[in-house]
């Protein structure tokens, strides 16, 4: 019956032949046919239109076994490309990725600052252009943008950023906006969630389909990849370990909780904490900052004194690595992976510091030690894997349509959005 249902909707086939393909690198018409239970007559129209539309390229001939040689198709992957942000209060990232989901550019640039969300709109959009331009890529190729920012999301009010540092942002809508003045249509995603996406498009897992992205940036936060699949949670708004409860006597935290991951270890709370401390000040120039000089850099700056061997620096930072190790002790625990990958431009600062002290918890506290390890590594793109993952999750809505009911729904009702079908031949 799935069959005859899948042969009735060429929509539905198309997406499942090209996700067979790229899932595969190189496999044949027959192959796709075992693969995706498709009658070998429709593989071959939807084969034939993904060609007719030069989606698919006929790469040569397998080796026969006494029969036809089989003809080996492949994506062409500079058919399409998507484009992928992350802003933050730091920084705003970009990245572009070809239709296999490579990055072929990536832009950092300065973050919003205290600057209009409009005004930060229409310069994304410029940014954006600017990208697009420089590697001479023809706008009909891109299927679209994908925009990551610090939750909390909000499905009704499309962006709804509160962390303190972005408060002019609460309620702004984002990602209409954007999609209104980019000229293309919009996913939102949380940047841990996207962070942990791109990590799983772009190999950084070894293919473990099961596992957590652990994000460190402005604030900490948690991706969840389940079966290849994200985790999203009923809002968009699952893997929050930041504010859960490491102390309930413990301060305040701008969610309004008491003693949170975040309040009492997060990069504010570690600047915060050094700015009292004359010594750290003066060991990581902290006096020598702006007013306007967002808690990335300050941490960074820490991160830089302590590699340089400032002993106060070094201290307040393995403070903080105790909680967030028991942040990811509390992820493994909860979701018994075999992997979490550290990501985050905070975690890319502090690695000497992050790194062996969340695998020394896990080796000693983590509940199913003895049955297994769970294997910490850093990202190796720790500073653009959210802008990575933001493209990679519009391909995703492309390939796989089944794993992407949550993503059509925040898809936000723009003139843009029906473009998102123009993958589809
Ligand atoms: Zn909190």
């Amino acid at each position: 019956m799935a069959a005859t249902a899948r042969t009735l909707n060429t929509t539905g086939s198309t997406s499942v032949v090209l996700d067979a393909i790229r899932a595969a690198g190189t496999i044949s018409r027959v192959g796709i046919a075992q693969v995706t239970g498709l009658t070998g007559a429709t593989v071959s129209t939807v084969v034939r239109k993904l060609l007719d539309a030069h989606l698919v390229i006929e790469i040569g001939r397998a080796e026969s076994t006494g029969g036809k040689p089989r003809v080996l198709l492949e994506l062409n992957p500079t058919a399409r490309y998507a484009v992928g942000v992350h802003l933050d209060h730091g920084a705003i990232t970009y990245a572009v990725t070809n239709l296999a989901g490579a990055p072929v550019a990536r832009l950092a640039r300065p973050g919003p600052g205290n600057a209009s969300p409009a005004d930060v709109v229409i310069r994304m959009a410029d940014e954006i252009n600017m990208l697009v331009e420089s590697i001479g890529i023809a706008r009909d190729k891109l299927l679209g943008l994908g925009l990551v920012s610090p939750g909390p999301l909000s499905s009704r009010a499309g962006m709804h950023l509160t962390p303190p540092f972005m408060r002019s942002w609460e309620d702004f809508p984002l990602d209409t906006q954007l999609a209104d003045v980019a000229q293309l249509p919009v996913l939102l995603e949380n940047d841990a969630t996207a962070a942990a996406i791109g990590e799983y498009w772009s190999g950084g897992t070894q293919r473990e389909e099961s596992f957590a992205a652990l994000y460190l940036g402005t604030g900490l936060g948690a991706g969840i990849v389940i079966n290849g699949t994200a985790y999203r949670g009923t809002s968009g708004n699952a893997g929050e370990i930041g504010h859960t409860c490491a102390n309930i006597d413990g301060p305040e935290c701008w969610c309004g909780a008491r003693g949170c991951f975040e309040a009492l270890a997060g990069p504010a709370a570690v600047v915060n904490e050094a700015y009292s401390d004359p010594r750290i000040v003066t060991a990581a120039a902290l006096d020598t900052l702006g007013d306007h000089t967002p808690i990335t850099q300050r941490f960074a700056a820490i991160a830089r004194a302590s590699r340089m061997g400032d002993t106060p620096s070094r201290q307040l930072l393995e403070r903080s690595a105790r909680y967030v190790g028991v942040a990811a002790q509390s992820v493994a625990n909860l979701l018994d992976v075999r992997m979490l990958v550290l990501t985050g431009s905070s975690f890319a600062a502090a690695s000497h510091i992050y790194v062996p002290a969340i695998r020394d918890t896990l080796a000693a506290s983590f509940f199913a030690r003895d049955n297994h390890a769970v294997h910490v590594q850093l990202s190796q793109s720790a500073e653009t894997a959210p802008a990575i993952g933001a493209a990679a999750l519009v391909l995703q809505a492309q390939f796989v349509p089944e794993r992407s009911t949550s993503l059509a729904a925040k898809v936000r009702s723009s003139p843009h959005v029906s473009e998102l079908s123009t993958l589809s031949p």
